[in-house]
């Protein structure tokens, strides 16, 4: 077997496509060498080493000490050196390089060869002793640290100490016999610390730092990293060993980080950070500050590198654009400059933020670079959601107070309050608000609307904060558990800090933070070339995206973002305004037929002005309403005063009220008397509903002179006869409706499939539904048997403990929940080929969701109003 692969040395064995058995490193040294490209020799130990390495019982396979030495040897050759030479000795770096870039990983080793010996003949065949002790002690400190497992900070002490008894700032500034008195103690750190004396064969200390490398891919930090990002222990790492080449040798020597591009703007120009005289990551080190590259960068008083090393400069800027049109992306290249020579160390993709991302995609498809179809699937999907919400001002000062979840991404500063109604209250009054309770309930949301922020102590990220903010695009930081809420005092503390009502905190949706005081925000603005991502994107995704919206705001936030219609308007949200919750309770507790018809019949005019708002603003486009889901007692009074004003209203005594109260509420609301089964129970209610949509379609039909098309849909039906028998109400009703306004109207009733039992029998549902929207939130908690407001205290124990993938409530669950919906799809269009397909849970912003949608055939997905850019972008990838 081929185990070691050479580069540089007149022999390039890797390519860039071989990150698998070179990682990412190797595999980019390899090709950048075989371009040309001043690479220094080395070798790359591939990835298969390591995976024997572990099945062997950490025992090297026995080949390659041979294969080792051969490309040591041509390394030899071609820088003309010796590794151990003590006249002239070869140094090499010796550098781990996995598939993807991991944090966890051993740290480079540089300058590996060194020894008393061989420093000497270093100092005499480069001409500067400084150098070469300055080399010798980096080295001492690296291999001692990362491979001997001596704790860093012993030598930075005794090199802090020596600086300020020798009153020296600068690293640079210390000379080659100071540099030796300190080699002498970092050795006597090296033997106190691990007993052992520091490795003096050179032989001996590269296996070492190799053995080190592999020794890494299996240390804790190494295996948490993987497992948070699902990165299979069984993929291994490689080894670069490469010939040094030394920014550290003086004033024409530099060492530094650039990017190809801006990767927080994503403009086209370079970008990055360079030290003259200065090794490896001084640049990252904060030793000394870097300086920029360019002039055009540069502020006064800084040494641009484009005037210090100027020829240097010049060749790099020829390797930038050369490594950007052969890897047609953003690269970040680690580069050294010898006595004006430069060398590049590494290069790979570029990180970049979301802003960046989508300017670079866009300017590279328009340079030509890569095409549309690339520049859409350069854009992670799930970022463009940074890009709609306002954030901190970055340069603000902030004190931060504690931290939560990041529910609702966005930035949002505002006065505390602990109650909905407090915070209506204020925002009517134009203040900014923040609500923070210990959870919210459906009661909450109005208040969660006037909000700027929402911040709980309790729930995850689906909790009902966390999806409801979401959802209106509010900023949420949920379950932040050392916050201590004390709704008595009207006061929250953090320990001993104490914030009361009414002062100011600022949420990060963002990150989870929560500080104190105002931070600034800055507003987002919607580029052109954002619209320019929509418009490629819309032009090849199959997937119909719509939102879930029921108030005007959130409509017309889904229509600027570019939904195609609403996919799910909850009534049961419009039921809590202040103006209506009286009557909903009337006609919840009235036991008089009258009574509650009355109650019923003053709801009609609301709802039918709900509707018609929401008709107007989609002017056309379809508009799915849910008739009412939640369970009634939802909606029940709690508090003494509100007890008595229903029951003044009804002419009943409070403890009437109180019992009745008391009589509707469920051990297991989930699963109780909801959905459709009060719509069969209580058939006036849906009846109500169904009559104010057609009411506000023939007026909004007449006003805008638009063929309005409402979606009436039907939410938790199990059985046929369920829908059979709704959907003849609902035809009923609409008949009568039709024929006193003497005219006619286009409209579809549908259900929801949000029952495991409605997917297996959606053959039979569909010869009485029009479309099916599969709710996904519903069929998760059915499917899984898990209640999604009590998951929290296990469903994250099941996802550390790999018992799960993810959370099945943020992204679908392929195998079961996903089979359902299949199965629901299959069994659905072979009764009615034509039947509506959509997707209207919180699966339908998320991308990985999406693609499932994409491939089982939906025609389209419903979310949040600021997902939909998401579900655009999403549904486009899905569809390439
Ligand atoms: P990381 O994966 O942490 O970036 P690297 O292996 O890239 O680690 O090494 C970090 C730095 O060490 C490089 O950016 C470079 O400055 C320096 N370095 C690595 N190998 C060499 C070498 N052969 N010659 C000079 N400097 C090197
Ligand atoms: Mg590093
Ligand atoms: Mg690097």
């Amino acid at each position: 077997t081929k185990w070691v692969y050479s580069f540089g040395s007149g022999l390039n064995e890797g390519r860039a496509d071989m990150r698998n058995l070179l990682g990412g490193k190797g595999a980019n040294l390899a090709e950048m060498a075989a371009n040309g490209l001043p690479v220094p020799p080395g070798f790359t130990i591939t990835t298969e080493v390591c995976s024997a390495f572990y099945e062997n019982g950490r025992k090297y396979p026995d080949a390659l000490k041979a294969q080792v030495d051969a490309a040591l040897q041509r390394i030899e050759q071609s820088m003309g050196l010796r590794f151990g030479d003590p006249e002239a000795p070869l140094l090499v770096s010796v550098r781990s390089g996995a598939r993807v870039s991991m944090p966890g990983m051993m740290d480079t080793v540089l300058n590996l060869g060194l020894n008393d010996q061989t420093v000497e003949g270093l100092a005499r065949s480069s001409g500067d002793a400084r150098f070469a002790w300055d080399s010798y002690r980096r080295f001492i400190q690296m291999y001692g640290s990362v491979v001997m497992g001596v704790p860093h900070h012993h030598f930075e002490d005794v090199l802090e100490q020596f600086k300020r008894a020798n009153s020296v700032e600068d690293d640079t500034a210390i000379t080659a016999g100071q540099w030796r008195a300190i080699v002498v103690d970092y050795h006597h750190i090296i033997t106190t610390h691990t007993g052992a004396e520091f490795p003096t064969n050179p032989q001996d200390q590269l296996w070492g730092a190799i053995g080190a490398v592999f020794g890494s891919w299996m240390n804790p930090r190494a295996n948490t990293y993987r497992k948070l990002h699902e990165i299979p222990a069984s993929w291994g790492t490689a080894v670069n060993v490469q010939s040094m080449v030394f920014g550290n040798m003086g004033d024409d020597c530099a060492t530094g980080v650039c990017f190809t591009r801006d990767p927080s703007t994503g403009e086209n120009i370079f970008y990055g950070e360079y030290l003259i005289n200065a090794q490896g990551e001084d640049v990252v080190a904060g030793i000394r500050t870097p300086q920029p590259m360019a002039c055009a960068r540069a502020e006064a008083g800084q040494h641009p590198m484009e005037t210090a090393l100027p020829q240097a400069y010049g060749e790099l800027l020829r390797v930038r654009s050369l490594l950007e049109t052969h890897y047609k992306d953003m690269q970040d290249i680690e580069f050294t400059v010898q006595r004006n020579v430069l060398y590049i160390l590494q290069t790979r993709n570029g990180k970049r933020t979301a802003a960046a991302a989508l300017k670079i995609a866009i300017d590279m498809a328009r340079e030509g670079l890569i095409t549309q179809e690339e520049a859409i699937q350069r854009v992670p999907a799930a970022s463009l959601d940074q890009l709609l919400h306002p954030t901190l001002d970055p340069k603000a000062e902030r004190v931060q107070l504690t931290r939560g979840l990041p529910a609702s991404p966005g930035a949002a500063a505002g006065a505390v309050v602990f109650t909905a109604e407090e915070c209506e209250a204020r925002a009517a009054k134009g203040e900014d608000v923040i609500l923070v309770r210990i959870e919210t309930s459906p009661e909450d949301v109005h208040g969660m609307h006037a909000a700027r922020g929402v911040l709980t102590t309790r729930g995850g990220m689906t909790s009902h904060a966390a999806v409801v903010a979401r959802g209106m695009g509010r900023v949420c930081v949920a379950g932040a558990g050392s916050i201590h809420v004390d709704y008595a005092a009207g006061s929250l503390n953090v320990g001993s800090h104490t914030v009361k009502e009414g002062e100011w905190i600022t949420l990060d949706g963002g990150t989870g933070a929560v500080y104190l005081g105002r931070v600034p925000t800055i507003e987002p603005v919607l580029s052109d070339d954002f619209n320019t991502l929509m418009g490629w994107a819309d032009a090849v995704r199959r997937l119909g995206v719509r939102a879930n919206a029921e108030t005007p705001e959130d409509a017309r936030t889904a229509r600027r973002f570019g939904a195609e219609g609403i996919g799910l308007a909850r009534t049961e949200h419009m039921f809590f305004g202040p103006d209506r919750i009286g009557f909903v309770r009337q006609m919840i507790i009235a036991d008089e037929e009258s009574v509650r018809q009355k109650a019923i019949a003053a709801l009609l005019p609301f709802q039918r002005e709900d509707f018609a708002s929401l008709f107007r603003i989609m002017a056309g486009l379809p508009v799915t309403v849910r008739l009412l889901d939640p369970p009634l007692h939802e909606f029940l009074p709690h508090a003494e005063a509100e007890m008595a004003e229903v029951a003044q209203a009804l002419g009943k005594s409070v403890d009437d009220v109180r019992t009745r109260c008391a009589a509707l509420a469920e051990t297991n609301p989930m699963l109780g008397h909801r959905g459709c089964r009060l719509g069969l129970t209580s058939p006036e209610i849906y009846a109500m509903q169904v009559r104010a949509l057609i009411q506000a379609a023939v007026m909004v039909e007449k006003e805008l002179g638009k063929p309005i098309h409402p979606e009436i849909m039907i939410p938790l039906v199990a059985t046929k006869a369920e829908l059979a028998t709704t959907r003849r109400a609902a035809e009923d009703e609409i008949a009568r409706v039709l024929k006193e306004e003497g005219t006619n109207l286009n409209y579809s009733i549908g259900t929801m499939i949000e029952l495991p039992r409605a997917a297996l029998q959606a053959d039979q549902i569909a010869e009485y539904a029009d479309f099916f929207s599969f709710g996904t939130n519903d069929l998760t908690q059915t499917a899984f048997g898990l209640s999604r407001d009590d998951a929290g205290s296990f469903l994250p124990y099941y996802v550390d403990h790999g018992l799960l993938p993810r959370d099945p409530f943020v992204s679908i669950d392929r195998d079961g929940v996903g089979a359902l919906v299949r199965l629901g799809v299959e069994r659905g269009r072979q009764t009615a080929p034509d039947l509506k397909l959509g997707i209207c849970g919180e699966h339908g912003g998320d991308p990985d969701s999406i693609a499932f949608f994409d491939e089982v055939g939906l025609d389209y997905v419903s979310c949040s109003p600021f997902r939909v850019p998401v579900a655009r972008l999403a549904a486009a990838q899905a569809a390439l």
